[in-house]
This record gives C-alpha cells, structure tokens and sequence, in this order.
C-alpha cells in the first residue's frame, strides 16, 4: 500500500479493494508469493550479534596476553630470539582458543535466540492456516485473539470486544478499545482504533484484519525501535564465577611474584624467573572460566531444545534443577487436547451418544437446537483438504464441537451463514463461558451460550423439553448439576448450552447489557481429552526426583480428580482435591496450609494461580508453573520458573516465560529439569578440574622452589601444558550426558553455593595432592638423572600424567570415575587428544626442541603412567569410603 493511503481513515471493505484482496478467502498462495517479492520478508532489522572479527580481535585485550606479550619482550631482549617467538605462538594460539570458545558459545546463543520465532493465523486460499510470521504480506487476511501478538500493521475488518495494548509503540500501558469502524483521517497513532500495529498484542477479544504494512514498512519498523531487545543473559551463575576468577587474578598474581623473588634470592637468573612467574600466572589465571560456562550452559540448552523444552532466559537452567514443586494445569499438558464429542445429554432427560448408533437432527428439535449452538457459539473453523477428510482449525474443545456436529449430519457453514453474527463475548478464563448473538430469520435474534455448565446454569432461568419450556427450578437444576457430575465423574470435559431466542422487538437488547441472563438451558456436551500416554511415567519420574506435582485447572473438580486419579498424580499417597471457591475466604494461615497438601485445584482463575504460587513460595518451594493464557502472564512471571506452551500459547504467556515446551507436553518439563541439573553437573565439574589443576600448578612449582629444588619446569612447558590441558578437556565435561541417577535423588538447594566450603576444601586437598604427586615424580627424577632437561621432562610429563588422571576423577564428585564411560565418548576423545599432543611434542624435533625435551625412557613411562593412575586411585579410594559412610 502507498504511503498517502491513510488505511485507518477508509473503510473496510476499501481497504480490502486498495489491497486487492477478497477477505473471505484470503490471498492465494502464488499472490502472496508475488508480493513478497517487493514487500521482503517481515522482519525488522534484528541486532546483530558481535561479529567474528571482533570476537578475535577482543580476545587480544586480555591480561594473558599482557602478560605473554611481556614474557615473549623480556625473551627477545635477553637474546632468547626462538623462546620469543615460541611465546608469540603460544600468545595467538590461545587467542585462537579463546575465539573457538566464544564464538561456539555466540553461535549456541544465536540458536537459540532463532527458536523464538513467530507464527500468525492467516487465511489464504480460502482456507486458514498458521504460518510463520515472517512470510506475512500486505494483503494477508490476520485472524487474532486475546494473547497474540499483532505480527504486522493491519487494518480490522472485524472486532469483539477488542482491547490491544500498545505500549511498545506508544508508551502507553493503558488497554486501547479497537473497532472496525474507520477514524478520522488525521488521528495520531495511538488514536486509530481501527487499525492494529506490529509490537503491540491484543489484551481481549478477537480480530480479523487486513495487513497493511510489514517488516521495515510498519510503524514500529519506522520508529527503529526493536521489539524483543536482547535481554543480559549472564545467569548468577556465571556473574559469581566472573567475579571468583577477577579475585583468583589477584591471588594468581601475588604467588607468581612470590615465585619471582623467591627464585632471585636464591640465586636463579632474574630474566628466567620473570618468565617463569608469567608463564605460571598465565596457567593459574582462569581466563577460560567465563567462555567456558557460557558454553556449557549454551550447548545445555541446545541438547534441552532438542528435546523440544526452549530455554528464553540462560539463568532459568540453574533454577531448573532446583525445582521442587510443578504446578501444572490439565488440557494439553496433561492430557493430549485432542478432544472429541463423547455424548450429549439434552434438558429432556435423554442421552445422545456419539460413535455408535447413527444419529440424526431430522425431526429432532432440541438436539439440533443443541448442536447449533455449539457451532454458532464457536470461534474454530472447519476446512476439507480433500474430499474425505475434514479439519478443524482453532481451540480444541471448538474444533471437537464441529467435528460432532459434521457427524450429525450439520451443515456448519450454512448454518453459520444463516445465522450470521453479530457480537459476541469471547471465552475467556475468568468468566468460564462465550456468548454469540446471531441474526435469524424474520428480523429475530438469536444469542447462543456455551460454558462451564454451572455457570450456564446461572445464566438460565428455564429449560426446554423440546415442545416447551420450563421454568429452572432448585429441584430441576439439581437433577442438571448432577447430569454434569456424574459425566464429569467418567473424566469427561463437559460444557453447558443454552439459548436464548428474542423477537426483532427486542434486538436493540442484544447488542449489550442484558446478554447474561434469561437463557434457556437446552443440555450438557461431554467430551473425551485422553491423558497423555508418557505423562503417568513423567510424574512418577517427578515424584522420584523429590518434585511434588499440583494440578491448577480450569475444569470442574469431578473431571480434574478423574484424569489426576488415572495419571496416579500423587503415586500411592491419596489425592487431595479442592475447589478454587474454597480458597476465596481462606485466611493466610489457612491458605499456606492449603497449598501444602492440596494436589488437585480444580475452578481455578488466573488470580487463583498466582496466589498459590506466591503461597508455595513462601512456604520455600522452587516452583514451576505452566501457563497459556494471557491472564496467565503474572503468574508465569511471579514463578520461578514460567512455563509456557509452544503450541497452545499465547505469544503474551511465551514472553512472560522462562520456559517453552515447544509440544506443550508435562513430561517435556521434566526432560528440562533434567538438563538443568545436567548442565549444572558440568559446570560444577569444569569448576573442580580447573581449580584444582591450577591449585597443582602453582602448588608445584612453589613448592619446589621454596624447598630449595632446581626449577622443574621452563616457561614454555607451562604454557604449552596450558594449551593442551584446559579447553579439550573442558568441552568434553560440557557435553556429558546425564548421570543415570540424576532424577532419582531430591532437588539441589538454590541456597547451597556452587562453591561451598565443602567444595572448596575439596578441591584444596586434591590439588596438593596432585602437586605432591608430581613433586615426587620430579625427586625422584633428579635423583636419578640430576639437575637439568631431563628431570624437567619428567616434571613436566607428571603434571600432564596427574591433569590426564585427575580429568577422570572430575566426572563424578561421590561416584567412580568409570562410571558410565560407555556413555561418554568424549571423555576418551578428550583424554586421547591430550595425550596424543604429548606425543607429538616428543615425536615433532623442532618442538621437542622449543619445549626442551629429553626422550623418555621405558622407566619414565612407567612414572608417567603411575602418575595418571595414582590420582584416579587416591580419589576412588576415598569415592569409596564416603559413599561407605553415607550411602
Ligand atoms: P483447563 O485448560 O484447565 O482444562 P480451561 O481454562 O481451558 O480449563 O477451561 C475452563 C472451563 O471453561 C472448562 O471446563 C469449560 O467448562 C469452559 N470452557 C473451556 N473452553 C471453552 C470454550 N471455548 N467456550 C466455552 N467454554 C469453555
Ligand atoms: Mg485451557
């Protein structure tokens, strides 16, 4: 559309013209193709992530490259042109590193940044469809509801009860009432209430609309103004090891200088120990810490994605393993949202069942009455992709209704046709019920009910016997409400409908106040939504990882305990349901015992949710919570973690969530709490071989200088031990599968830090261990071949002999480290390619030469092997008698 068009001031149907597009069937798929070409796609420029260069060139503003930069001065200045250049190599080879690590983790990043992208329902070719909304075109007809995002400009064609918020664009937070009426030409943005923008979302109500503008075209697009920015996605986690490695620096530093003068004073050469000291604190300083974490905690999240759980926020996965209680709702999570029409049950007293005996409308006035409702009080759509075949497009529950009516032999489009509509009240979770108004023949009304059936009945004040109708007294509206339990009873999802039929004098009546009352009940439909097949094993698997799991539902207490009762939701414990009403007048003691034990809330509102997940929380729960609604947003925001459904989701409810389960399935919750104390496992893992192998290092080389020994190791060596035993090591732990046992044991405490004092003292006895080990390897060398390469070979060799050892030891903190190796080829990869380098440095001349090497004899072999099995010894021998201790 050109710019002078004002689309918000013309009409309609003008608009529809100007766009060349018939909004009853859409666009075709070869004209959206067509204008796709000069419209682009519909995107707006997104931010882009730091590019490679800059990645590289940033890995050179680091303080370990100061200090080779340094190292590699003070060996050409002492003459020493090969060690110089040696050290240059070594200085962009962990610039190379460093880059490899981050850009992985910014590409991880990007991935996953890529998952959260957007659908809309769009018609075209007649039919209604989702596609991606990306592929939008002006001309496309848009068809939104309450929840969605608006994903391009769009003029309305049709509103009920439309309220957007708009305060991306506008600022404003206020809801805007929407209408399909044009505005005034010269109206601001904010004031053209017929016409929805790209950024905003629709708070209430449903829309059909026309787009008129996408991607860089539509106002936000001109405004520059992103819409989903990149949030900080550094997780507490990594903010705490941040802040642990600037503090190691310090730490780092001081001991090198201590090694400085320690060597000086004795006597050893300045120049030499001031490489020493800078090759040391190259080694010790945990410059992979931040890009390594990131990693994990990115390829985590990736595995998590596979396995169709979508992270949005990086620190969620540490929160995810600490999950104590979930608190879950019913249709489509728990149960598979494939609903289909089992039987109606008309105010006549009869029962109609489906699927059995063929059943016709013919001469049946109350059923078809019953039917019709259902398809006019009905948002879904049905279309035939072939001739044989019916689907429906929409909610579920309204999709079945349709199916049900085809099945009776309803013509649904013509009986949509002669019933046209005129207002409606949409569903909504609070009120529990959707009202339509509908012309009929001669002038008359006609307004249709469908919803939870106690309020349907409150709704009604007679029933209909087929001839007549009766007045809704208690004693008939008893024998209904029981209808609805004993159906409800049987796990049904069952609806009430009601009519309400109104001469033309009274249809200035139905275009507002008085559509909620003086219905005629005409029965119940109830419906079948069959328990997901892999859920019962996923909440037995909760219960055995120590997470309590609580139903929240909007159905009625009889169908929410039938379907919690068959998916065992409590295991052998005995379920403890509650109606939503009962929690109204509770007092704050009452309720923080309520939630406690109740299993199963059943009339749940959105307000309802939020209260109970506050309650858990300060009763100390983790809990999280699944959602879909708009209504929902609070209470996914107020969680720990939030979890929304990919499919069935509001886009409002996804943005307001930690988590997507991109199948909307409860077991897929529980796959994410596994990756999350998965990935925290890594991590924690990472964090005890790094700390102690550089706890060994320095302890090493301190040590044997302050005892008085000839220094075991050149600055090379160090260096070059640096490159060899940190990064492939480290991205092996990343990619660990899940210890078996995992979700066999209670969740991790969010107040016990990663790095406790148990932890700590952990890693301080092993790493002196380590030290001690290669101190002995290197005593015992210089007893036996004396002062010089040889000896330093043999230090050298043991400190990579104990990092190679002890990077089994790292996989397990209480159990073997041969646990599960089957499982783990990249440890052996990782262990292989460490050794194999060393290999290398013996077998490649010019490098056995740089780093100074002896060949090894079969003896020093011999020592090199012990000095990889002694540390795997030690620290299973102690696995073992700790888990003696406390099974
Ligand atoms: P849940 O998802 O927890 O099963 P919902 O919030 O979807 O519950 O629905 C709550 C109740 O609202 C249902 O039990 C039903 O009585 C009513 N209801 C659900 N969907 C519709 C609809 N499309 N139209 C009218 N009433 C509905
Ligand atoms: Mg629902």
């Amino acid at each position: 559309m050109t710019e002078n068009i004002k689309p918000h001031s013309l009409d309609a149907p003008a608009v529809a013209n100007a766009l060349n597009v018939n909004p009853a069937l859409g666009l075709s798929s070869s004209q959206a193709e067509e204008r796709r070409k000069d419209s682009g796609p519909n995107i707006l420029q997104s931010i882009r992530p730091r590019p490679a260069w800059r990645i590289l060139v940033d890995q050179f503003a680091s303080l370990i490259v100061a200090l080779l930069g340094v190292a590699a001065a003070v060996a050409w200045t002492t003459g020493d042109v090969v060690e110089a250049v040696a050290i240059l190599v070594v200085l962009v080879l962990n610039a190379l590193v460093g880059f490899g690590t981050e850009w992985q983790a910014g590409r991880a990043l990007d991935a996953l940044r890529r998952q959260a992208h957007a659908t809309a329902r769009v018609r075209r070719n007649g039919a209604e469809r989702s596609i991606d909304a990306e592929a939008l075109v002006p001309g496309d007809i848009i068809i939104l509801n309450g929840g969605d995002r608006v994903p391009a400009d769009a003029r309305l064609f049709e509103a009920a009860a439309l309220r957007t918020e708009e305060s991306a664009l506008t600022g404003e937070s206020a809801t805007v009432n929407k209408s399909a009426e044009p505005a005034r030409a010269e109206t601001l943005i904010a004031e053209r209430h017929s016409m929805l923008y790209l950024g905003t979302t629709i708070a209430a109500g449903r829309a059909i609309a026309i787009v008129t503008a996408t991607g860089a075209s539509t106002e936000l697009g001109h405004i520059g103004r992103l819409v989903a920015e990149a949030p900080d996605e550094s997780t507490p986690l990594e903010i705490r090891l941040n802040e642990l490695g600037h503090r190691l620096v310090y730490i780092v530093l001081a001991i090198a200088l201590a090694v400085l003068v320690a060597g000086w004073l004795r006597g050893d050469d300045f120049w030499i120990m001031v490489e020493v000291s800078i090759s040391l604190a190259v080694a010790a300083v945990p410059e992979g810490l931040p890009a390594v974490t990131t990693l994990i905690l990115a390829l985590g999240v990736l595995r998590m994605a596979r396995e169709r759980a979508i992270v949005r926020r990086l620190p969620t996965v540490e929160t995810l393993g600490s999950t104590t209680v979930i608190c879950t709702d019913k249709t489509g999570t728990l149960t598979e949202n494939r609903m289909s029409v089992r039987e109606f049950h008309l105010s006549d007293g009869r029962r109609i069942e489906l699927g059995g005996r063929p059943v016709s409308l013919n001469d049946d006035g109350l059923l078809t009455d019953a039917v019709r409702i259902t398809v006019l009080c009905n948002e879904a759509a049905l279309h035939r992709p072939s001739a044989d075949q019916v689907e429906g497009v929409g909610d579920p529950t309204e999709t079945a209704l349709l199916s049900a009516a085809h099945e009776l032999g309803m013509d649904v489009d013509r009986e949509r046709a002669s019933h046209p509509k005129i207002h409606e009240l949409p569903f909504d979770a609070v009120t529990k019920r959707m009202i339509t108004v509908h012309r009929a023949r001669n002038g008359r009304r006609f307004i249709a009910m469908k919803g939870a059936p106690a309020v349907v009945l409150d709704a009604s004040t007679d029933y209909s016997t087929g001839n007549s109708r009766l007045p809704l007294d208690p004693e008939s509206r008893a024998r209904f409400l029981n209808m609805n339990e004993a159906v409800a009873g049987r796990a049904l999802r069952v609806l009430g409908l009601a009519g309400k039929w109104l001469d033309s004098l009274h249809s200035e009546v139905s275009d507002g106040a008085g559509l909620e009352a003086g219905f005629t009940f005409v029965g119940l439909v109830g419906m079948i939504d069959p328990p997901r097949p892999e859920v019962a094993a996923a909440i037995e698997g909760a219960l055995a990882a120590g997470i309590r799991v609580v139903m929240l539902t909007g159905d009625q207490t009889q169908t929410a305990r039938a379907i919690a009762h068959e998916l065992r939701l409590t295991g052998d414990a005995p379920l403890q349901v509650l109606h939503a009403r009962d929690l109204a007048n509770a007092s704050p003691e009452d309720f923080a015992r309520i939630v406690r034990t109740t299993d199963v809330f059943a009339r749940v509102s959105p307000e309802d949710k939020l209260r109970i997940v506050e309650a858990l929380q300060q009763a100390g729960e983790i809990v999280a919570v699944t959602g879909d609604g708009v209504n929902d947003a609070p209470a996914l925001k107020r969680a720990d973690i939030g979890v929304a459904m990919g499919e069935r989701g509001t886009e409002v409810a996804k943005e307001a969530s930690d988590l997507v389960l991109a199948d909307d399935n409860f077991s897929t919750i529980l796959k994410a709490v596994e990756g999350g104390r998965a990935i925290y496992a890594n991590i924690t893992k990472f964090v005890h071989m790094m700390f102690s192998n550089n706890l060994a290092e320095v302890l090493a080389i301190f040590v044997a200088i302050a005892a008085g020994l000839p220094l075991p190791l050149l600055p090379l060596q160090i260096l070059w031990m640096n490159l060899v035993t940190d990064v492939f090591p480290a991205l092996a732990l990343a990619v660990e599968p899940a210890e078996r046992n995992i979700m066999r044991h209670p969740p991790r405490s969010p107040k016990t830090a990663l790095l406790s004092r148990r932890f700590l003292i952990l890693i301080a006895w092993q790493g002196t261990m380590l030290a001690a080990i290669v101190l002995a390897a290197y005593v015992w060398a210089l007893s036996h071949y004396g002062e010089g390469a040889h000896a330093r070979t043999i230090a050298f060799l043991a400190l990579i002999g104990t990092q190679i050892g002890h990077f089994f030891n790292c996989r397990s903190r209480t159990r073997s480290a041969f646990e599960g190796l089957s499982r783990s080829p990249f440890i052996w990869v990782a262990a292989a390619t460490m050794a194999g380098l060393q290999v290398l440095a013996f077998w490649l001349t010019p490098l056995t030469r740089v780093l100074d090497l002896s060949q090894p004899t079969m003896a020093d072999g011999a020592v090199t092997s012990l000095t990889i099995l002694v540390p795997i010894a030690v620290v299973e021998l102690t696995k073992w008698v700790s888990r003696r201790q406390r099974p």
